[in-house]
């Protein structure tokens, strides 16, 4: 049974709930939402205290890293006390200090990957079911393989993903919604990335931050079936140029997953 804002939840979101577009309903959805965050870096965490902040009602953050000084320029939600400690545990924390109402998962367990899109999957039950009740899937990890592993469950268990990328100056946002747009191993085929890591080229601390937050916005935007969700398209952020882009997938892109 779904939940009703109480009087109090409205009180506190009343900035939202006076936007037309947002209203009780869309924030009732978003109350009775669960979204399932992979990556706990800096896209990760600027996602999820957005997301907890503006009433989303479960989270499930994964990731089995635990926080180093080098995290701390720009995964905001840590401390230096969390130096040391695990990254879901530390922003389980702080995110409960933000909003004590959203029920917070956490899953301190690796991503498996396969070899390839059509191999079998190595994930833990726990992890599949974790994605499995997901409305939307936050991909905020670091490199390729993670990548496509989360697009292809999302894809089978027809789960919305909102992929998030950051490098350099540089950001990256891709949306995917199952039987209405086309998957993240579509985009691949068209834009096969170096497997770069922000370790080897450097990552300008506030990109991360704006891709996040970005995330966050448009998995709320999905959840409250906006009619502006940008479909079938790569967005491109350069913070060097202050230049976004958005660059539509052209027809005919042979994707052996999706086969759009
Ligand atoms: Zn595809």
């Amino acid at each position: 049974m779904s939940k009703s804002l109480t009087h109090q939840q409205a009180m506190r979101y009343n900035r939202h709930i006076v936007l037309p577009k947002v209203d009780l309903d869309g924030q009732e959805a978003l109350l009775n939402a669960n979204i399932c965050i992979i990556g706990i870096g800096g896209l990760g965490t600027a996602a999820a205290t957005n997301l907890c902040a503006s009433g989303v009602g479960s989270l499930t953050l994964i990731d089995h890293d635990t926080v180093e000084a080098t995290n701390l320029p720009r995964q905001t939600l840590f401390s230096e006390q969390d130096v040391g400690t695990n990254k879901v545990e530390a922003a389980k924390a702080r995110l409960t200090a933000i909003n004590s109402d959203c029920d917070i998962t956490v899953m301190a367990e690796p991503f498996s990957a396969p070899s390839s899109t059509k191999g079998n999957t190595q994930l833990s039950p726990a992890l599949k079911q974790a994605i499995e009740r997901a409305d939307v899937v936050l991909d905020c990890t670091d490199n390729t393989d993670s990548r496509d592993l989360i697009n292809l469950l999302c894809f089978k268990l027809n789960t919305p993903l909102v992929s998030g990328a950051a490098i350099r100056f540089e950001g990256q946002l891709f949306v995917a919604i199952p039987g209405e747009s086309r998957c993240y191993a579509c985009l691949r085929t068209l834009f096969e990335s170096p497997d770069l890591s922000c370790v080897e080229a450097g990552i300008f601390s506030p990109v991360v931050n704006i891709v996040g937050t970005y995330q966050a916005m448009l998995a709320m935007q999905v959840l409250m079936d906006f009619d502006n969700i940008p479909k079938n398209t790569l967005m491109t952020f350069d913070a060097l140029s202050h230049e976004w882009r958005n660059w539509k997938l052209p027809k005919g892109v042979d994707c052996e997953l999706c086969a759009c």
